[in-house]
């Protein structure tokens, strides 16, 4: 069922209009001048818009107009009604906004045909806008899938490369702390071989939900960067700040206490942290980053696991080269 916006100043008109209107199963409003229809058009929002082009006050013309300016991002079907069939009325009338023309006396199945042809392009254009929706949100999913790991939800690796080689950019300026973390399951072999593939992944699940809730600011990500090896970028956090979020995330780790009966290190699942943490220079790389914060993971389990270690300094190069590094060994 149609709401039908019936405007003419001639009573006898709308009356016939809206019993007509009505018999064929729609909702007639009536309005007798260009004031009350704009009125009526603003309250109701009508489906379809029969206007008389001759009245006392304003012209159809201009009441059509202002339909189309307040209701610019959508679409209602405006029909003229006129006393005369004229060439010149008809082609004004479209060119102020009209969609149709109906000449008066306005006869029932001329109507009734034109008011169906008139819904059937509206729910076209319907069906149009909902694809266009869908689209739309199709492809806003497909944008967060091409940035997401699939197991994880956590960023995927091609985002973690973006998002450090980004920061790096951006803190080159400034020459601002910049911190990277990488975060490896121990003994993650022995606890697929004993638990099996599935148990696996769930036990990344929980890791990756660690990572996340250490996760304190809008610009730290969390990345799964491997199999079984995490990432996280802490840009503008020197080396105390991205130490608090190691412990963060070892201690998360440790309250949800998943049992790792094959694990030489503790009766539960651990994970090592290596952390490079510098002040971003005009040299510095994603590649050179990495390879430091990596090496401050290798210290981390050579020396027993369950534990992090960092490398802070100026720069990313090795801590032997730079007598301005300082190195810091701290078990979790
Ligand atoms: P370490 O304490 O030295 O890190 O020992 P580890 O066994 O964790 O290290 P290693 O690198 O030897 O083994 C990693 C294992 O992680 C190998 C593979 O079976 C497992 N793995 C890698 N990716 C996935 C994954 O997506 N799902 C599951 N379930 N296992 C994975
Ligand atoms: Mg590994
Ligand atoms: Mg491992």
């Amino acid at each position: 069922m149609l709401t039908i916006l019936v405007v003419d100043d001639s009573k006898t008109l709308r009356f016939a209009l809206s019993k007509m209107i009505e018999k064929m199963g729609h909702k007639a409003i009536l309005a007798s001048n260009g004031e009350e229809a704009m009125h009526l058009f603003k309250r109701e929002r009508p489906g379809l818009v029969l206007l008389d082009v001759m009245m006392p006050d304003t012209d159809g013309y201009t009441v059509a107009q202002q339909m189309r300016r307040y209701r610019i991002d959508d679409w209602v079907p405006i029909i003229f009604l006129s006393a005369k069939e004229d060439d010149q009325d008809l082609e004004r009338g479209i060119e102020a906004g009209g969609d149709d023309y109906l000449v008066k006396p306005v006869s029932y199945v001329v109507l009734s045909a034109k008011i169906r042809a008139m819904q059937r392009i509206d729910d076209m254009r319907q069906r149009l806008l909902q694809l266009s929706q869908e689209l739309a949100q199709a492809n806003m999913e497909l944008e967060i899938q091409s940035h997401q790991d699939g197991l994880t939800g956590l960023a995927n690796r091609r985002f973690f490369d973006s998002y450090l080689a980004q920061e790096i950019g951006r803190l080159r300026r400034s020459q601002g702390w910049l911190s990277l973390l990488l975060c490896d399951v121990d003994h993650f072999k022995k606890y697929n071989d004993g638990y099996g593939h599935l148990a696996g992944d769930e036990c990344l699940q929980v890791i990756a939900e660690s990572m996340r809730h250490a996760c304190q600011r809008p610009t730290d990500i969390a990345a799964r960067y491997g199999g079984e090896e995490f990432a996280v970028v802490l840009p503008d956090t020197d080396p105390d700040g991205a130490i608090v979020v190691a412990r963060n995330i070892m201690r998360n780790v440790a309250v949800r206490a998943l049992p790792h009966a094959y694990s030489p290190t503790s009766l539960h699942v651990t994970a090592s942290l290596g952390i490079a943490s510098v002040r971003v220079t005009p040299d510095l790389t994603n590649a050179a980053l990495i390879l430091r914060a990596d090496e401050a993971l290798y210290q981390a389990k050579s020396g027993g696991r369950n534990r992090y270690f960092i490398y802070a300094g100026l720069t990313a190069r090795r801590a032997d080269e730079d007598a301005g590094d300082t190195l810091k060994h701290i078990e979790g």
